[in-house]
C-alpha cells in the first residue's frame, strides 16, 4: 500500500499518542506538519488529530482514513500528535504544556467514546519486544516518542 492513497480504515483498536520531536519554543501545528509529510512525498499529514502548545485541537488527516504514523499498525490506529517532545539538544523531554494534556484527555474520551475497545498507547510502546518478555523496555524502543510514559498518566487522568 502506498502512501499517496487515502484508503479507508476497516478497523480501530489503537489510538497512538506521538510527539512531533520539536523544541518547547517551536509553535508549530497542522499546516506545517503537512508540509514536512508532503516533503516526504506522502499525501497529506500522517496524523489524524494535532495538539499545539497552547492546547488548540487542530484536524489532520481524515479520522476515517489509514494513518502514517506507526510502522505496521496504520490500518488499525489513530495518531495524535502532540507538539514539542525534544529539548534545545534534539533529546528526548516531556516538555508539553498543561493545557495540551488537558486537550489530550478530552480527545482520548471523545474518541473512546466512538471507539470503545481501543487500547490508548504511546508510539514507543508499539516498538518489537525483542526479548519476548510481553514487556516493551526502554532498551527496545525504536524511538522515544511521545517522550512520556502514556501507561502511567492514563492511570492518572483516565479517559472519561
Ligand atoms: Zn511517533
Amino acid at each position: 500500500m502506498t502512501n499517496n492513497t487515502l484508503t479507508k480504515r476497516k478497523r480501530t483498536s489503537l489510538l497512538v499518542v506521538h510527539c512531533s520531536a520539536t523544541r518547547r519554543d517551536q509553535d508549530i501545528g497542522a499546516l506545517q506538519i503537512t508540509q514536512w509529510h508532503q516533503q516526504r512525498g506522502w499525501a497529506t499529514i500522517g496524523y489524524h488529530y494535532v495538539i499545539r502548545r497552547n492546547g488548540t485541537l487542530e484536524t489532520g488527516r481524515d479520522e476515517a482514513c489509514v494513518g502514517a504514523h506507526v510502522a505496521g499498525h496504520n490500518a488499525e490506529s489513530i495518531g495524535i500528535c502532540l507538539v514539542g517532545g525534544v529539548d534545545m539538544l534534539g533529546k528526548p523531554e516531556n516538555n508539553f504544556t498543561a493545557a495540551q494534556f488537558e486537550t489530550l484527555h478530552g480527545l482520548l474520551g471523545e474518541l473512546r467514546s466512538r471507539y470503545p475497545a481501543t487500547r490508548i498507547v504511546g508510539h514507543r510502546d508499539l516498538s518489537p519486544d525483542r526479548n519476548g518478555d510481553n514487556h516493551v523496555t526502554p532498551n527496545e524502543w525504536l524511538k522515544a516518542c511521545p517522550s512520556f510514559d502514556v501507561g502511567a498518566w492514563l492511570m492518572l487522568n483516565p479517559p472519561r
